[in-house]
């Protein structure tokens, strides 16, 4: 009988709770214009809280059941997304007061981390008053829209910084309307057949399929950001297949575009560039370009100081040593080959 009270209990007070968060949670998202899928994950997350929450004996009441919708706005809006020393995305963290620093699309400082510490080091000079700023999206996309609209679906608001304003006087967005950020219906078929024989470990078949989606796409409207990610996964299954030529050649193409994407005058590229390099340099040694490799280690070395300072040992952690001492031993021995062979054509003339 005490069970079958507190099972009504219990559904009277989950059947108040859904009706109050679907109110709330509707007009928040009129007054945001949020998205009716965020409006869904932000009920999920509510409801699973709530009922971690309420068998711990938590009280069910508006106040708690806002606590929850502020928490998970507050993380949504304010969580920095926390990258390993591969720059790959680890996790979540809320840091302040780092969080009040404001976005723009061409920032001042980027945000990288060595574990769980944060760091926010700038990226190019910054005049004494001048705001310091970060980029809360991929500031690789030149598409002003795609941005905005990513700003508007996450944080909430409409940005009007330098770039944004550049690109609204130099009128592209009509010429950007015409890009697509999403592969058509046959091509994500495609795309999800590729990822689908990569996760069984067919990695020659879905590499195949990659190529030849990578050929329609280059013909078609799409944002560059789709090209980066299909040569970014073509490189990974080549490496898989220990197909050395094809990922370099796509990992060549990769760090091309990302230049395009990522370099802009008196500015330190995004450090996510300095992966690309290091694995380029990785692949040329591979291929035994010994030249093209010690380059590319340079430049990946060189870019991780920039942004963690030369005394910080991390590139140690971040750049294999041993591979960057036998890609120089070999460069060397290389050249002396070279030399040799010179020295002996220039006595046999003689
Ligand atoms: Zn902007």
């Amino acid at each position: 009988m005490k069970t079958d009270n507190k099972n009504k209990e219990f559904m009277a007070n989950l059947k108040l709770f859904n009706e109050q968060i679907a109110t709330m949670i509707s007009n928040a998202g009129k007054i945001l214009k949020k998205s009716d899928d965020k409006k869904e994950e932000a009920m999920n997350y509510a409801m699973v809280t709530f009922l971690k929450n309420y068998s711990q004996g938590f009280e069910v009441n508006m106040d708690n059941f806002k606590t929850v919708i502020h928490l998970y706005f507050i993380s949504i809006c304010n969580g920095f997304g926390i990258a390993d020393n591969q720059m790959l995305r680890i996790g979540t963290g809320l840091y302040s007061p780092t969080n009040l620093i404001n976005h723009s699309c061409e920032p001042s400082a980027m945000v990288i981390f060595n574990g769980k510490r944060q760091f926010i080091v700038s990226c190019r000079d910054i005049e004494p008053d001048e705001e310091i700023t970060i980029s809360y999206v991929d500031n690789g996309i030149k598409e002003r829209l795609i941005r905005s609209q990513y700003l508007i679906d996450q944080y909430y608001f409409n940005c009007s910084c330098i770039r944004c304003l550049k690109q609204i006087q130099e009128n592209t967005d009509k010429s950007e309307l015409q890009l697509s950020q999403n592969l058509s219906e046959d091509l994500e078929q495609l795309n999800l057949q590729a990822l689908q024989l990569e996760q069984e470990g067919q990695f020659k078949v879905s590499l195949d399929i990659l190529l030849s989606l990578l050929e329609t796409v280059k013909q078609g409207c799409y944002i560059s950001q789709i090209q980066k990610e299909i040569y970014e996964r073509i490189t990974y299954l080549a490496v898989q297949l220990k197909d050395y030529k094809t990922a370099s050649v796509f990992q060549n193409q990769l760090v091309d575009l990302c230049e395009i994407l990522y370099l802009q005058k008196d500015h330190l590229p995004h450090p996510l560039m300095a992966m690309h390099y290091y694995q380029q340099g990785k692949l040329m040694s591979q291929r035994k370009k010994y030249d093209e490799s010690v380059l590319a280690l340079q430049k990946a070395s060189s870019l991780i100081s920039d942004y963690y300072g030369i005394k910080s040992k991390i590139d140690g952690k971040m750049i294999d040593e041993k591979l960057v001492n036998e890609v120089n031993e070999n460069l060397l021995a290389n050249i002396q080959l070279q030399q040799n062979k010179k020295n002996k054509s220039k006595d046999n003339q003689l």
